[in-house]
């Protein structure tokens, strides 16, 4: 069975998922006639996610969580659920004032997500930290989902913070890093471009999203996300997994194009693509959610995808983010056009 098949297409029809794509509050309360996924830590829905939109990219500010305002504001947004990053451990972001304990961040965000199953916590991490590979345990313990990262005072990706990515890795975690510019007042720019996470090859079996398109260097994104798709021919398919988070960032003017080149530049991006908004959980931004995803969804169908490829993208693309998948049914872009993945050098099986 292909991994984008099973739980969805067995209890859903695409024209099921188009309803419930559009009218989403009803949908919300029609999955409850259905077969629910299983539950993981914090009683999370794990493995599946319930049929629906999702926004891959929100952040905690500080104050009292409110998660039943939460669970409305996105429902408004016509959404299931989605990802909330803790509040930013960074010093150097906010100037003169204390930064929050690992520990309160991490209780902080996962109380945030406590009204609904589908609203998954992540550590935003200082992987340079002395303790980060503590760091990693503890939230995993604490039931965290994922990851969060911006290092933007120096490259994301060197032998102390590797060993926090690793230990991600080890514990099956994702992480998503802010890249492109970044509006922070400072020159922080070379630090955030693509082509810096290639070092990542060296954390096996990482999932890691570059988020923002990488906006403006999505040329770099796509780039970058071929490359290390194309290095399964070489290291097998113990290489990290790149996935592509496309939160704006983007300015409405180089919308399509970052979509156009992401979604049509023929790399098998299916269930590799994410829909993320930015927005606070504070005060979630209904309008502009809702404004993104029309602006998403005309583009999309500009391209001529329909339910499948939008169930990608609002769904199964943090699905596979958040739960693995398997890659030895993934197309390999080579220089010949060939299938890499097909043509793998006899020394590795598949599932390896
Ligand atoms: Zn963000």
């Amino acid at each position: 069975m292909r991994e984008d098949e099973g739980w969805m297409t067995s209890e859903m029809s695409r024209r099921g998922f188009l309803a419930a794509a559009t009218a989403l509050p009803v949908a919300a309360s029609a999955m409850q006639s259905v077969a629910s996924p299983k539950k993981g830590a914090l009683g999370k829905y794990v493995g599946e996610l319930v049929p629906g939109r999702y926004d891959a990219h929100t952040h905690v500010y500080p104050g009292e969580p409110k998660p039943e305002k939460l669970a409305k504001s996105f429902a408004e947004a016509g959404l299931v659920g989605g990802v909330v990053f803790s509040r930013c451990p960074n010093a150097w972001l906010h100037p003169g004032k204390e930064a929050i304990s690992p520990g309160k961040a991490m209780d902080d965000v996962i109380a945030w997500c406590s009204a609904s199953p589908s609203l998954y916590p992540f550590y935003w991490i200082d992987p340079g930290a002395d303790n980060a590979v503590e760091l990693v345990d503890m939230a995993v313990e604490k039931g965290i989902y994922g990851f969060k990262v911006i290092r933007g005072a120096e490259k994301p990706v060197d032998p102390n913070a590797l060993k926090a990515y690793r230990r991600m890795a080890e514990h099956g975690k994702p992480i998503t890093f802010h890249t492109g510019i970044l509006w922070d007042g400072r020159d922080s720019s070379d630090y955030f471009r693509p082509a810096n996470w290639e070092g990542l090859l060296d954390a096996p079996h990482l999932r890691f999203a570059l988020a923002h398109v990488s906006w403006p260097w999505c040329d770099e994104c796509v780039a970058v996300y071929g490359k290390m798709l194309n290095a399964i021919t070489m290291r097998g398919l113990e290489v990290p997994e790149m996935f592509i988070d496309t939160t704006p960032g983007t300015p409405k003017l180089f919308r399509r194009d970052a979509l156009a080149k992401v979604f049509t530049i023929g790399y098998d991006v299916a269930a590799h693509v994410m829909f993320g908004t930015d927005c606070t959980v504070n005060t979630y931004n209904v309008g502009w959610c809702r404004d993104w995803q029309k602006t998403d969804d005309a583009h999309l169908a500009e391209f001529g995808f329909g339910a499948d490829v939008l169930d990608d993208y609002y769904r199964r693309g943090l699905r596979r983010f958040l739960f693995g998948g398997d890659n030895t049914k993934r197309k390999v872009p080579t220089p010949d056009g060939t299938d890499g993945n097909r043509n793998r050098s006899g020394n590795e099986k598949a599932g390896s």
